[in-house]
């Protein structure tokens, strides 16, 4: 049966959406087009693009199985849906923030009755009553930062990911509410009726993800310098070393290895005395 899934039509979340469910092995017909519906050739699953926003309550709504949204956003809309997976993009943090001059360093500096402009009323709200807070939350669509300095409130709650938006607004953070990143998201019911056919797709995401930072190193490697190599060079299971027909003095070493240390790694093996080294990607990584 057909799985409907939502993504982020625009905005942050969108181009990493596509290209991770591209990776995954669904071929989304006109996905550069950011039609409303999109087919997924040769597999059973439909692709809707929709507002990140939007995407919690259609998923919660049984609209669609499965979406791509931001935590913060399944957070705020506090419905009942199910997290999956957490992707490796979309990084930010929801946060209270004031400005500069307010003297304001932490959440028990904020005054009672201050003025909380925020697109996310609802995780403010739960904020504030945790910390006993009285506080009036007004609710805004956009561009919180400039609130304080307009009279509409003293402090904002918002989010933030560089800090530069702040920064550039003369507003310091002052707590964190909640850490977010993109995720994978279900229904208790969809996933009853669809679960193996979800399982797999998330399973696809995280092999993606998984090799998205790796790389398949293979060198020919002095059979003296093994035991170094072997130091250096873990691997998932430690590196496979195999024979090179008719030669003693070399061996076949092949390693996975993050990406960030491939750099290293080549000139460390150089040191060691190997020759024909090679650095591929890797597509996927099922552990
Ligand atoms: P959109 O409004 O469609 O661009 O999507 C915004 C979503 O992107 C947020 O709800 C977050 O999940 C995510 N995001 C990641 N980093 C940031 C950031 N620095 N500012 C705003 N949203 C971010």
């Amino acid at each position: 049966m057909t799985v409907r899934l939502a993504v982020p039509n625009k905005g942050r979340l969108s181009e990493n959406s596509v290209h991770i469910l591209k990776q995954a092995g669904l071929e989304i017909e006109d996905a550069d087009d950011r039609r409303l519906f999109a087919q997924v050739k040769k597999r059973d699953f439909a692709v809707m693009f929709v507002r990140a926003n939007d995407i919690v309550s259609f998923v919660a709504k049984g609209a669609v199985d499965v979406g791509i949204t931001g935590k913060d956003l399944v957070l705020e809309a506090g419905l009942d849906v199910k997290t999956l997976y957490d992707l490796h993009f979309g990084h930010c943090r929801l946060s209270v923030a004031a400005p500069e001059s307010s003297g304001i360093e932490k959440v028990a500096d904020i005054r009672d009755g201050s003025v909380v402009a925020t697109s996310f009323p609802n995780a403010a709200r739960r904020f504030f009553e945790k910390e006993g807070k009285k506080v009036e939350i007004t609710t805004i669509s956009g561009a919180a930062e400039v609130t304080p300095h307009i009279g509409v409130a003293d402090v904002i709650v918002d989010l933030v990911s560089s800090g530069s938006t702040l920064k550039v607004n003369h507003l310091k953070e002052v707590a964190i509410i909640a850490k977010s990143n993109a995720v994978v998201i279900t229904n208790e019911k969809a996933y009853k009726e669809h679960g193996e056919q979800i399982d797999e797709l998330v399973s696809a995401i995280e092999s993606v993800e998984n090799a998205a930072n790796k790389k398949y190193l293979m060198a020919d490697v002095p059979t003296k310098s093994l035991d170094a190599v072997r130091k250096h060079f873990p691997g998932i299971a430690g590196p496979t070393i195999m024979n090179i027909m008719g030669r003693e003095d070399v061996v076949a070493v092949h390693v996975v290895i993050d990406k960030d240390k491939v750099y290293d790694a080549i000139h460390r093996l150089k040191r060691l005395g190997a020759t024909g080294i090679l650095i591929v990607p890797i597509d996927r990584m099922v552990p």
